[in-house]
């Protein structure tokens, strides 16, 4: 059985004192549930986010990683940095990141594999665009960037990954996929894992839907057969709104 993870992605939002507040008020809350809770902070407010949930069940995680352990690379966060601060979940291959930051499959592969070497759980990020829906490409797209993505990853890393699948067109937007719908790519997914590592493997690999998930329809898409999770952004930011999502 897998355990429902429901991850928070603060994206550039709050300060020490914003984030502070709003993880008090959700630490309480989060002791009484079994489902796995993670908050991916931006990298300003971890070491006092992590000192705030220290004897909670919420684990943290960061939206970003770089694939080298250290030199010349101004601006950018190594794994032993997330370390440093208790980090034990990193997203990686974010759609504002692949559209913004250039962020490519080969270079979500090389942080996929350095996040994994530190010890650090990642939440691989996958999904289509709009067009690529549109032209029926879904499959092909996420197929693709799970494939890439796990290059050079063995079956018991893999293991250790979370993965999740965003429409880039339901991110930030209000429109989310029909639960159905994001059960099927979900379903392929877990596929596509079992072509490459076998039925027992895949059957571990907790998957989760991402895109304008809120309490209102957070229900019905944790019931859906193959969905065993969410990645939510701005309904992340509310302590009322992301508990009602935890407590589905
Ligand atoms: C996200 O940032 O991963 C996300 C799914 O955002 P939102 O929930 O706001 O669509």
């Amino acid at each position: 059985m897998r355990i429902p993870i429901i991850a928070g992605n603060w994206k550039m939002h709050n300060t020490v004192e914003e984030a502070l507040q709003l993880v008090n008020e959700l630490k309480k809350e989060v002791d009484k549930t079994d489902v796995r809770v993670v908050i991916c902070c931006p990298f300003t407010v971890l070491g006092e986010v992590k000192k705030a949930i220290v004897d909670s069940n919420i684990k943290l995680g960061a939206q970003n990683i770089h694939w080298e352990d250290s030199g010349a690379y101004t601006g950018e966060i190594s794994a032993a940095m997330l370390k440093d601060h208790g980090v034990d979940y990193v997203i990686i291959g974010h759609s504002e990141r692949r559209q913004y930051f250039n962020e490519t499959d080969e270079t979500v592969n090389r942080k996929v594999i350095k996040a994994l070497e530190k010890d650090l759980i990642p939440i691989l990020c996958v999904g289509e665009t709009l067009e690529e829906r549109e032209t029926d490409k879904t499959y092909e797209v996420v197929k693709g960037q799970i494939l890439k993505a796990l290059e050079n990853v063995d079956e018991e890393e893999v293991k250790k990954i979370v993965v999740a699948y965003e429409p880039v067109w339901a991110i930030g937007t209000g429109k989310t996929a029909s639960p159905e719908d994001a059960n099927a790519v979900i379903a392929y997914i877990r596929q596509v894992i079992k072509e490459k590592y076998g039925e027992e493997i895949s059957e571990i690999v907790p998957i989760q839907y991402g895109g304008s998930v809120k309490a209102a329809n957070a229900t019905e898409i944790m019931n859906q057969e193959d969905i065993d999770g969410a990645l939510v952004g701005g309904a992340s930011l509310k302590a009322e709104e992301f508990l009602g999502i935890v407590n589905f």
